[in-house]
């Protein structure tokens, strides 16, 4: 479903974030990336996800070449992508259930449908009963779960987060790694990011490892 092929990313400014990248993820599967802060986590789900394009190399998304799509083509590849970012901001001046209609709302749903769906992406991240709540009234762990229901509201094939449990206590980071293997479950490939490697741990799947912007076993 991904395939990097000796991928790297300097910045503007000179900086390479990732070096010579190869691997692959096939569809179904559930993956990490560990690594610390600034290993280049995040330029890789950016990659993925036509954020920022490759200096070198190439990035194939469900057998497209992502360097070859206009914008218009990343967009609509985009909607087919649930991303958790940790700078995804959530609208305070709406409450829960109009945060998660917002995307669909957005790809031209009526207000009917995207509620249906809203409500259950809301039901499936644990905040039933929460609704009509201010986000700014729900925990750490709870925003974080409105996020991923914003992420998930279009069933996506492809879930990517970044750090979704950073600033979490462990319980609760846990919790939220629970989350993703239950989407895992259900047959979306997903992808997480994170510096705490101890969080992946009991899981068995495979992890990818940075280093300053390049693979280590
Ligand atoms: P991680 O997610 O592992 O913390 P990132 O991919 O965010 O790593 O960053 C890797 C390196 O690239 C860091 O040193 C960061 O400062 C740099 N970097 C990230 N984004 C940019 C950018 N837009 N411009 C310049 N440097 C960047
Ligand atoms: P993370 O460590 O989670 O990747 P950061 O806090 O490093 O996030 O970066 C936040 C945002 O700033 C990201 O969008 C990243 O691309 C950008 N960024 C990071 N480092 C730099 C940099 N040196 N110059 C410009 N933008 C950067």
């Amino acid at each position: 479903m991904i395939r990097f092929e000796q991928v790297s990313k300097t910045y503007p400014g000179g900086f390479t974030a990732v070096k010579n990248l190869s691997f692959s993820i096939s569809k179904g599967e559930m993956i990490f990336i560990a690594g610390h802060s600034g290993a280049g986590k995040s330029t890789i789900l950016k990659l993925i996800s036509g954020i920022v394009k490759p200096t070198k190399g190439k990035v194939w998304l469900n057998n497209q070449d992502l360097g070859r799509l206009n914008d218009n083509q990343l967009g609509y590849l985009r909607q087919h992508i649930g991303i958790v970012f940790q700078d995804h901001k959530l609208l305070f001046d709406r409450n829960v259930l109009q945060n998660v209609m917002l995307p669909l709302r957005i790809t031209g749903y009526e207000r009917k449908q995207a509620e249906h769906r809203a409500r259950i992406a809301i039901e499936k991240v644990g905040l039933k009963g929460r609704e009509m709540a201010d986000p700014v009234t729900l925990s750490g762990g709870e925003q974080q779960r409105l996020c991923i229901a914003r992420a998930v509201v279009h069933q996506p094939g492809l879930l990517i987060a970044d750090e979704p449990s950073a600033n979490l206590d462990r319980a609760y980071a846990l919790d939220i790694m629970e989350l993703f293997k239950t989407f895992h479950e259900a047959g979306t490939t997903v992808m997480v990011a994170a510096h705490d490697e101890t969080l992946m741990a009991d899981y068995g799947h495979r992890i990818i490892r940075l280093q300053e912007g390049r693979l280590y076993a």
